[in-house]
């Protein structure tokens, strides 16, 4: 659950430094860092976790994972599964099926959809904020600055991920003597500025925008094509993040940068299926 390795990468002609979380172990990710208080600590009276977000989502799998191990019940609500999901589960729907989660679908969306399970809330039931954007992920996060804050300073290296909540690039900066630099994959920068809010305010990373809009979980042949330069390149990178991540530090100009690999692969199964259906790659 810590001490992923930092690795050398090139990519187009340019170097790189990655911390290679994707490489952590029960959980990988940024979702191992976030879960990792509840991993470590004892909840006796805890006897199930209640979630919600979208059906692909890495954090679905992770805490279905988490569950599974301590032995909690867990149940999720999403506002829809596709048809071929259900009837081809995979990826981070099939993990979490594996796990027992009881997943709901549920005609509710946005505030609307966390206000309802956030009312679910009784003294035998922790309810986890969609894709793990809850306090208790500083302490997993704290422990992967105080793995990298001497590299980077030695190195004189600035650090980069590309946000959804933004949970893991807030923390990072709270606890980081480096710049850190983030982009918005879901929704655009005020969004992720009123996460940062959420979370407490004070320091926060420096907001990047994406070279163009792109709506989260869609499509695009363009971000296929750089997921699959990167594999050549000798990394397997997340689908749905790091296509934005290297599109921006390429656009951006970025060096002198520690990349940080959030991990996401299982999610990478159903995404290239889609792909594979849409564009017959
Ligand atoms: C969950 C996840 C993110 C987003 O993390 P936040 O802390 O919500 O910003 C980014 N990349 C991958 C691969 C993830 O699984």
């Amino acid at each position: 659950m810590r001490n992923s390795p930092i690795t050398p990468f090139e990519f187009r002609g340019k170097f790189f430094h990655i911390k290679r979380d994707d490489l952590l172990r029960p959980f990988e990710g940024n979702k191992a860092r976030k879960f990792y208080y509840f991993y470590k600590n004892e909840f006796p009276e805890i006897k199930r976790v209640i979630s919600f977000g979208s059906n692909q989502s890495n954090a679905f799998a992770s805490l279905s994972r988490l569950c599974k191990i301590k032995g909690w019940e867990f149940i999720y609500f999403t506002n829809h599964i596709p048809t071929y999901l259900k009837q081809n589960p995979e990826g981070n729907y099939l993990e979490s099926l594996k796990n027992d989660a009881k997943i709901i679908e549920i005609n509710l969306r946005g505030d609307a959809l966390r206000e309802y399970v956030l009312n679910l809330k009784d003294k035998n039931t922790l309810i986890i904020e969609e894709g793990g954007r809850i306090r208790e992920s500083e302490e997993g996060i704290k422990i992967l600055a105080d793995e990298i804050n001497e590299y980077v300073k030695k190195n004189n290296l600035r650090v980069f991920l590309p946000s959804g909540t933004g949970t893991t690039a807030y923390f990072l900066a709270k606890h980081l003597d480096v710049e850190v630099l983030t982009l918005p994959c879901v929704g655009d920068e005020k969004y992720l500025k009123k996460q940062f809010c959420m979370l407490g305010g004070g320091k926060i990373p420096t907001i990047l925008s994406p070279r163009k809009k792109y709506h989260f979980g869609k499509l695009y042949k363009n971000l296929f094509e750089i997921w699959n330069e990167l594999k050549n390149a000798g990394i397997e990178f997340d689908l749905l993040y790091d296509p934005i991540g290297w599109e921006s530090v390429e656009y951006y100009n970025l060096n002198n940068i520690l990349y940080i690999h959030q991990g996401g692969l299982k999610g990478n199964i159903s995404m290239l299926s889609r792909y594979k259906r849409k564009y017959k790659i």
